[in-house]
């Protein structure tokens, strides 16, 4: 089968062999022909199976014919990330660069007046996460009259981040007839009832995922003490061929700390999470995919669907608390044909997640003896901290190298002068020094727009799938505390009161 049978025009043809394909993925294939007859779809796919090209050559090619009318954009694609709706709009950049399709991003953390002007000016194809999406509409920026096409994609993610009410109340808008196109990687029953819910007569179309990640990917995990985390990681960073590499954590605070770490010791990286400004996001995604960033430190919010083609390594510096989520993070290499090596580092604390990792993958995971490859723990007293920043500072190694505790202890010591420690010691010290406070005290007001969708679904399940979690974000979950509010303190109490000094 070639793209030239699927009912492409000869431009979009132009358009991907620019691109360098030659064949249709069976996604693709499948779906094209589907897509251009005006039906609805329910796409099983995941990415890395071409499933994004798979609308957005369809769409490209439907809505040349037509103009967009100021504030009435002409299709909608909802994308649970920001990162993933930007790479979706690369998509219309590259396959429609010979058509004049306009697009335009309506994604949180991003200036909302910008996205108004763009809108003002009439958009064929909007592509937005749900929370902004429902902001934009309710001050009326939006006019949905015009919607004639609307693809669900990444619907699972969807239901995990807790999108789905947001998805009802905004498909709730949307005009009938219009063409609907969904896709999910898998089909849980409130993925089926949403289909059943937004489609007519849908053409089900299903894919085998990609080579699974354990054919393409050779896997290793390294136990480590928790207090050696970050020697271990340089030791690996240092004893691989590494081109460049995803190094996964479960705390935003701690992707800051190990950042600063790896750079104090002239390592080549950049962070992504939640937590940073959009334009930040952004920023260090593309100097990345560029080749002009070696090392990302990141949350979940890159582990899935996130394509940067040739990555050679993926780390877990933590071994991540839901195990589908190792699944997606290691699924960043070994794609498009490469082959990847993906590493995790596990302490004692972490043999619960790792069952769970190996009940869900079917296998073991390697074991690799940093000792063996010539790795030295930190002496005791000089292990770095891997403590939350403003906890106990400085603890004795519990690495394999590290003495053994005594049985009893000597009189605890004065702490070591600062001037007297080792320079890259204090480095690491100060990286973690600098770190900010935990978020209550760092609450800033946000912007007057609202920031991305602070809500969750309403179910709840004894299923991880229900249970809350941030935003587009899933790295706030991942920081939650279980007590009181647990991850969902109300924004007053956040607010730390400034005190005026007390004149005597
Ligand atoms: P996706 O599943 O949409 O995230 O796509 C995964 C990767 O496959 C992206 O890097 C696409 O550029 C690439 N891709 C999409 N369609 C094709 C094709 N027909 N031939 C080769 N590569 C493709």
């Amino acid at each position: 089968m070639s793209f030239s049978e699927l009912g492409l025009g000869e431009k979009l043809l132009e358009a991907i062999r620019d691109a360098g394909y030659t064949t249709p993925t069976p996604i693709q294939a499948q779906a094209i022909p589907f897509v251009l007859q005006g039906r609805d779809v329910m796409g099983c796919a995941q990415t890395g199976t071409g499933k994004t090209a798979s609308f957005t050559l369809p769409m490209i090619e439907l809505l040349s014919k037509g103009r967009a009318r100021a504030r009435m954009p002409r299709s909608l694609i909802l994308e649970p990330t920001r990162e993933l709706a930007s790479q979706v709009q690369d998509n219309f950049q590259t396959y429609g660069a010979q058509h004049r399709l306009t697009t335009c991003l309506i994604i949180g953390g991003e200036s909302m007046s910008e996205q108004t002007k763009k809108l003002e000016r009439g958009v064929d194809v909007l592509i937005a996460t749900p929370g902004r999406l429902i902001d934009q509409i309710d001050r009326g920026n939006i006019m949905l009259m015009d919607m004639k096409l609307l693809v669900v994609d990444e619907c699972d993610r969807m239901l995990d981040m807790g999108f789905i009410p947001d998805i009802e109340k905004i498909v709730a808008r949307l005009p009938k007839p219009r063409q609907t196109l969904m896709f999910s990687a898998t089909m849980p029953p409130e993925i089926k009832r949403l289909a059943d819910k937004f489609l007519s007569a849908p053409q089900e179309i299903s894919v085998a995922p990609p080579a699974t990640a354990s054919e393409r990917v050779e896997q290793f995990m390294v136990r480590v003490g928790a207090a050696d985390k970050r020697a271990a990681l340089r030791h690996l960073l240092k004893s691989e061929t590494v081109k460049n590499a995803f190094i996964f954590c479960n705390r935003k605070r701690d992707i800051a700390i190990l950042e600063k770490s790896l750079k104090s010791h002239g390592l080549d990286a950049g962070a992504l999470h939640g937590d940073m400004p959009q334009s930040a996001r952004q920023e260090t995604l593309d100097a990345f995919k560029r080749g002009e960033l070696t090392l990302m430190v990141c949350s979940d919010v890159a582990a899935r669907g996130i394509d940067v083609s040739g990555v050679s390594h993926v780390f877990n510096f933590d071994v991540p608390h839901h195990a589908e989520d190792y699944v997606h993070r290691i699924g960043r290499t070994g794609r498009a044909g490469n082959d990847g090596r993906a590493f995790m580092l596990v302490t004692p604390d972490d043999q619960k997640q790792l069952g769970a990792i190996a009940k869900l993958t079917g296998m073991d995971i390697a074991e690799m003896k940093l000792d063996d490859a010539g790795f030295e723990a930190p002496a005791a007293g000089e292990a770095e901290d891997s403590a939350e920043p403003g906890r106990g500072r400085r603890r004795p190694a519990r690495g394999r190298n590290a003495e053994p505790r005594e049985a009893n202890p000597r009189p605890a010591r004065e702490p070591r002068s600062r001037r007297a420690a080792k320079p890259q010691e204090r480095a690491d010290e100060e990286a973690a020094a600098d770190m900010p406070p935990p978020a209550i005290e760092r609450y800033q007001r946000p912007e007057p727009d609202r920031q991305e969708p602070r809500r969750y679904a309403e179910r709840r399940g004894p299923s991880d799938r229900y249970r809350r979690r941030d935003h587009e974000d899933d790295d706030a979950f991942s920081d939650a505390s279980v007590v009181g509010f647990g991850n969902n303190i109300p924004a007053f109490l956040k607010i730390v009161p400034r005190l005026s000094p007390i004149d005597d």
